[in-house]
């Protein structure tokens, strides 16, 4: 039986550096494979599989992978198939990982006014997403061919295959230069960690609960800022009031009876103007820390 924990992730493509970069920042280092399909990690028993991203969902499904930095599209669409031929245990999001931010949207014709999913009623719709499509027409209650397309989706309707398209978008640029605009977002989406929550053997377990603990460390400073100040104690209410995004502060009580010295991890930006507000309600030597790791 495996005793090393193996993770596949996107070969090439838009989450291939962010995913490395962000198990990079919980301390995982690996030795790459000539033919650049395997990393063998060097300061854990975690190694790497580099595949297309499509292949992640089915190498968690069949156990030959253990965990996936996938997009939640590429996921969902995998569990809408497959939830239709049903089987074995599907792989599920364990985390989102605020990376490779996209939609996957339904866009028509600049020409059309949309007035709604009936407008689509008998229509051609092209899409690489043929569950998430057909799943969001059935609950619309409409009646549209989906026409599955694996690229080059957007140029359909220019090509008169599909009246329609549904298709990722993050900036919207490709849609309009093909003279379509989205008006439904059907799914958000992100990278996201996926797996088999409970399918692991002990040790493959341990391991993985270890990478994801580090992993919530990681996300959850990531921007995250520390601030150290003093205030009385009739003005640290009138001071926390304004940190809406700090986690609840550490206070510490000083020598005089009066001052108290606090901390507080916070997620928002932290800007000059907003440290000068503080200021006027009562912080006193405030001080702005980069946070490198947490353990919670
Ligand atoms: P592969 O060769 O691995 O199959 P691919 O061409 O399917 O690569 P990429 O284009 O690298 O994949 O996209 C990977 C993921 O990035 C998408 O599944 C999606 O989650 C995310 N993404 C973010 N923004 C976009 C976008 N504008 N277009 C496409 N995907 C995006
Ligand atoms: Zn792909």
């Amino acid at each position: 039986m495996r005793d090393r924990l193996r993770i596949a992730i996107q070969k090439n493509g838009r989450l291939s550096q962010p995913a490395r970069a962000l198990l990079g920042s919980c301390g995982l280092t690996w030795r790459e494979s000539p033919d650049h399909l395997f990393c063998h990690g060097e300061s854990a028993p975690i190694d790497l599989l580099l595949v297309r991203d499509d292949d992640i969902p089915g190498l968690l499904e069949s156990g030959l992978c253990d965990l996936g930095i996938v997009g939640r599209n590429v996921l969902c669409e995998y569990n809408e198939r497959a939830s239709s031929t049903c089987g074995q245990v599907q792989p599920s999001e364990l985390r989102g990982l605020g990376f490779g931010g996209c939609r996957l949207s339904l866009a028509i014709p600049q020409a059309w006014t949309w007035q709604g999913a009936a407008q689509l009623q008998g229509k051609r719709i092209a899409t690489s997403y043929p569950g998430l499509l057909a799943r969001w027409l059935a609950d619309a209650g409409v009646d549209a061919e989906v026409v599955e397309l694996s690229g080059s989706v957007e140029i359909a309707p220019r090509l008169g295959q599909a009246d329609a398209v549904c298709d990722l978008v993050s900036s919207g640029a490709t849609l309009s230069a093909n003279q379509l605009k989205p008006v439904e977002d059907i799914l958000y989406s992100e990278a996201v960690l996926a797996g088999r929550s409970n399918s692991l053997p002990p040790v493959l377990r341990d391991l993985a609960d270890t990478l994801v603990r580090r992993l919530d460390g990681v996300l959850r400073i990531r921007d995250s800022k520390l601030l150290l100040f003093q205030a009385s104690r009739h003005e640290v209410d009138a001071v926390v009031r304004l940190l809406p995004d700090a986690e609840v502060p550490t206070q510490y009580p000083l020598e005089d009876g009066e001052t108290l010295a606090l901390q507080a991890l916070c997620h928002g930006a932290v800007t000059w103007q907003r440290m000068e507000e503080l200021k006027r309600a009562g912080a006193r030597g405030l001080m702005v820390l980069p946070v490198e790791r947490m353990l919670a």
